[in-house]
């Protein structure tokens, strides 16, 4: 099934319908003037059943299909200029999530996150906290499709996404999340703060416990954020009672 952006299609829908239902009441009351409409019809929640609201349908995906969705999505501009889009990478039972910003170059062309040079940096990351690409770990980003010379994904485009990313949580439901980066953050947690406000805590995300850090090539474009990034690291081992590296 294609999922298409629906709402408008559905207030339009809402619309025609209650008109005419009142139209078929005229003809009613005409020929039976005793006749006054008594019920009481929620038009916009009847056409969820003729045109699915996205995020229901969302809700219901397994992996692969939500995979497959992802693949032929068009519900937010960023479809247009892709080459593939990204859904993520890794297992169901994944012990660990980690959230990006949205797929760059690299990612775009192969079809996978975090596959350029902050994927490598990701990767050693990783290691350090005894984590491999493999079934214990589930690397994904806030949007699936690649922003135009990277810039920012806009507040439309992540509202868009954002039901594929929540469903994969609850697909998965990891142990824990690390969060990278401010774009992935502020969206999670929906505020503004500053990156290192968020820090060293531990939030709560759908129930999950998600620590948040910088974003691997910010660290690459700033490598003394490389301690702030080994203490949080270390939080995330200590969730997962991961052995660390000393
Ligand atoms: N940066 C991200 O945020 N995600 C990727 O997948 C690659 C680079
Ligand atoms: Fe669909 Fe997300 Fe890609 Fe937009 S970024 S087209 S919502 S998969």
């Amino acid at each position: 099934m294609q999922i298409s952006n629906d709402k408008d299609k559905r207030e339009n829908l809402a619309q025609n319908l209650k008109k005419g239902w009142q139209l078929l009441n005229e003809v009613h009351h005409y020929l039976d003037p005793s006749f006054t409409d008594q019920s009481d019809i929620d038009f916009l929640d009847l056409t969820k059943a003729i045109v699915p609201d996205k995020e229901d349908v969302i809700k219901t995906l397994s992996l692969p299909q939500l995979v497959e969705q992802v693949k032929s999505c068009t519900l937010c501009p960023l479809y247009k200029t892709r080459t593939n889009s990204v859904s993520g990478q890794g297992g169901i039972n994944a012990r660990l999530m980690v959230i990006g910003e949205a797929p760059g170059k690299n990612e775009d062309l192969e079809g996978l996150p975090f596959v350029g040079n902050s994927g490598k940096y990701l990767d050693s990351w990783m290691k350090a906290i005894n984590l491999t690409r493999d079934h214990s770990l589930y690397i994904t980003n806030i949007v699936k499709c690649r922003p135009p010379n990277n810039r920012d994904p806009e507040k439309n485009e992540i509202e868009a996404c954002l039901p594929y990313l929540k469903q994969q949580i609850a697909l998965i439901k990891p142990e824990a999340i690390l969060c990278l980066g401010k774009v992935a953050a502020n969206t999670l947690f929906e505020n503004q703060e500053p990156l290192k406000d968020m820090r060293q805590k531990v939030f709560r995300y759908q129930q999950i416990s998600t620590v948040v850090t910088y974003h691997p090539s910010a660290v690459l474009r700033n490598l003394s954020l490389r301690k702030e990034v080994w203490d949080d690291l270390k939080l995330v081992a200590s969730l997962l009672n991961l052995p660390i590296r000393s």
